[in-house]
């Protein structure tokens, strides 16, 4: 029997490094479910296909190969057809595509039994917008955690610059607004919290006070 632990939360609410830090302090693998939708959000950028269009994205779907594996730091990877494109969808442009792309039916259909098997098969801490309300239903534990957008962007545009990621703080707004509409208001899996959740809101929290917190909170709701 493997235990999940599913965490949601809109972007920039630091899912992605709190999971994976709970993940590693409870042995647990992380999954990084938005990466799968960030890499369909790169085919289609790179094939020219355009937001909107929603027949190109599904189109494309049918020789798509997605694959998750693991770095010998135990890192998570994505492969698009054998490609590593880990580094490749953490561009702007890629987020955005991604959330576009992440509005279509048949491309969270595309994605959901790779998420599935990951559970079956390891215990996971899982993150994403829609794990603990679609892709484990039954999870063990669901954390929704979340921040104020002016707190999630000012993390996103530091974290931007660190990886030399010209931007303005005010653009990162924008952009951390525009997803949180999109996410929330689109009619197919949208952002929100699962009934049983339990909310965790970092915003007055630096990064060790949001690990610790995440970290009791598994802990205590996992039996
Ligand atoms: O988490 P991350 O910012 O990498 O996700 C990129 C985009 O993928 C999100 O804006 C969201 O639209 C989409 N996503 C989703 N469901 C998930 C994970 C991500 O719709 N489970």
């Amino acid at each position: 029997m493997s235990y999940s632990v599913a965490i949601d939360g809109p972007a920039g609410a630091g899912k992605s490094t709190l999971s994976r830090q709970a993940a590693e302090a409870l042995s647990f693998i992380y999954v990084d479910t938005g990466a799968l939708y960030r890499t369909i959000g790169l085919t289609a950028a790179r094939k020219n296909i355009s937001k909107e269009d929603k027949d190109g994205i599904v189109g494309m779907l049918d020789s798509l190969s997605i694959e998750l594996a693991f770095n010998d730091d135990g890192e998570q990877i994505v492969l698009l057809n054998g490609e590593d494109v880990s580094g490749l969808i953490r561009t702007p442009e890629a987020s955005m595509y991604a959330s576009a792309v992440s509005a279509v039916p048949e491309v969270r259909a595309f994605l959901l039994e790779l998420q599935r098997n990951m559970a079956k098969e390891n215990n996971v801490i899982m993150d994403g917008r829609d794990i603990g309300t679609v892709v484990l239903p039954n999870a063990d534990v669901k954390i929704f955690l979340t921040a104020s957008p002016e707190t999630r962007a000012m993390r996103r545009y530091k974290e931007n610059l660190d990886k030399g990621i010209t931007c303005t703080y005010e653009e990162v707004l924008r952009d951390v607004n525009e997803r949180d509409r999109q996410d929330m208001n689109r009619p197919i899996a949208p952002l929100k919290p699962a009934k049983d959740s339990i909310t965790l809101d970092t915003s007055q929290l630096d990064f060790e006070g949001s690990k610790q917190l995440i970290i009791k909170t598994i802990r205590e709701n996992l039996q």
